[in-house]
């Protein structure tokens, strides 16, 4: 049971919780679901419309999370929803290939200029860490650049975070990942080109690539500044190492082509998941086709999946992205603008410090009233004034990501009735956080 202030009336997730703690870790699938960083009881959610969530208690709330991306139409679509039943209907998996996984490469290579060729998989995670192996056995070289408060996935190598300074070899984040796992990675400053340079010149002919959040979003958001995926773009090129654009969560959500459509840098590589499933385990790593030609059967890099380009998956990713117009996507940008201003505004009352960042129609709030430019930076926030804020939000039908490092999320369904509950809310979590103290 939570012995946390804020365990307020949610008897049924709270019996729920018990149950699940009894027989999965933590009692989630998914560490951030378990609501760690503010505490309290997690929400089991039983279903969803639109731009709402109901809980098993039986109340609804305005949702800023869409599944942490995938919902970008909102919950239910009913288009996306007869896609699926209509693939459903004709059985779930086949273990061979089928027209489905074809027509959603199509959309996407159609979508995405640099995605000459793509292979489907089944998450996010299974895209990076195949990108990663596929660039090694390209460029025959070991080591891999990431940066420091880029998520992605929980790929071995990747879950190094920062060890001291500049340039060192991370060590392992976690247990179960070893030093000779971990050894390999060299974890950077975010936005910091002159360290990039600086491993390269350290390193000279063994860094195989470079592996960045087109523009991060898991460390709440952290655009690039302007240069920087250039940069990166040019070091790797100067020095033979391959340039990956992570872009599961900013593919096919930022623009209808991602990142890539609003940088316009040219990667060697890409990574994508969340909305490209529309709600199902769907994800896939592309790019350059003479590099993708490395790939088996067609070359000797090895990959597969038995659930890889799944019917029923593909089928809901297809009618998501085909009814991701650009109208759509004007539209999702003002909703997200809209909250931002109604956020901001409501902070900006009660006095309290706070930066609202975006990258296009994602966002985040930090409590500092500086610039967040680095996982550093992100760090120096006064998380506890979001804990605050976001048990007020809760209470009363906002449901924001249980943490402050996390990036909200809008759909085409949020309407000027879902805005409307999100301001009538902000003032008390305004007020909230103001009055919040550090524990
Ligand atoms: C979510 C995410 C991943 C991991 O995807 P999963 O489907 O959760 O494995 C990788 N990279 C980025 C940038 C992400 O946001």
């Amino acid at each position: 049971m939570s012995e946390l202030p804020y365990s307020y009336d949610a008897p049924v997730s709270q019996a729920l919780f018990d149950r699940a703690s009894a027989v999965t870790p933590g009692g989630v699938n998914s560490p951030v679901r378990a609501f760690r960083a503010v505490g309290g009881t997690p929400r089991f959610m039983v279903s969803g419309t639109g731009p709402y969530l109901t809980d098993a208690d039986g109340r609804e709330y305005v949702d800023l999370v869409c599944s942490w991306g995938p919902m970008i139409l909102g919950h239910s679509h009913p288009e996306v929803i007869a896609a699926v039943q209509e693939a459903v209907s004709k059985g779930t998996s086949f273990g061979t290939p089928g027209e489905g996984e074809v027509a959603l490469a199509e959309e996407m290579v159609a979508r995405v200029e640099p995605l000459e060729q793509v292979r489907l998989v089944s998450s996010g995670t299974e895209a990076t860490m195949s990108a990663i192996r596929l660039a090694r056995g390209f460029t025959r070289r070991t080591k891999v650049i990431k940066f420091a408060g880029c998520y992605h996935g929980h790929v071995d190598s990747l879950l190094a975070a920062a060890g001291s300074g500049v340039a060192t070899f991370a060590l392992p984040d976690t247990p179960g990942v070893t030093g000779a796992q971990a050894g390999d990675t060299i974890v950077l400053p975010y936005n910091d080109l002159e360290a990039v340079h600086e491993a390269f010149h350290r390193h000279p002919g063994e860094i195989a690539c470079v592996i960045t959040e087109a523009s991060p979003g898991n460390m709440g958001v952290v655009p690039p500044l302007a240069g920087f995926n250039q940069g990166l773009k040019d070091a790797c090129a100067q020095n033979g190492a391959l340039y990956i654009s992570d872009e599961v969560m900013t593919g096919f959500r930022t623009s209808r082509s991602g990142w890539y459509g609003i940088d316009g840098v040219r990667p060697d590589l890409m990574t994508f998941g969340k909305v490209m499933g529309g709600g199902f385990p769907a994800a896939a790593f592309g790019g350059r086709a003479d590099v993708m030609a490395h790939l088996a059967p067609a070359g000797p890099v090895y990959q597969a999946g038995t659930l890889s380009g799944n019917p029923v998956a593909t089928a809901a990713g297809l009618a998501q992205l085909r009814l991701l117009d650009d109208a759509a996507y004007v539209r999702i940008d003002a909703v997200s603008q809209q909250i931002q201003s109604l956020v901001s505004e409501a902070l900006g009352k009660e006095g309290v410090a706070h930066t609202v960042q975006n990258a296009s129609n994602m966002f985040s709030v930090f409590f500092t009233d500086r610039p967040v430019r680095s996982y550093e930076d992100a760090k120096a926030q006064e998380s506890f004034r979001f804990t605050a804020f976001f048990h007020s939000l809760l209470e009363n039908g906002v449901y924001l990501p249980p943490s402050s490092f996390e990036s909200w999320f809008v759909s085409t369904a949020h309407d000027e009735q879902a805005v409307q509950r999100i301001a009538d809310a902000l003032p008390a979590a305004a007020r909230a956080a103001a009055e919040a103290t550090a524990a």
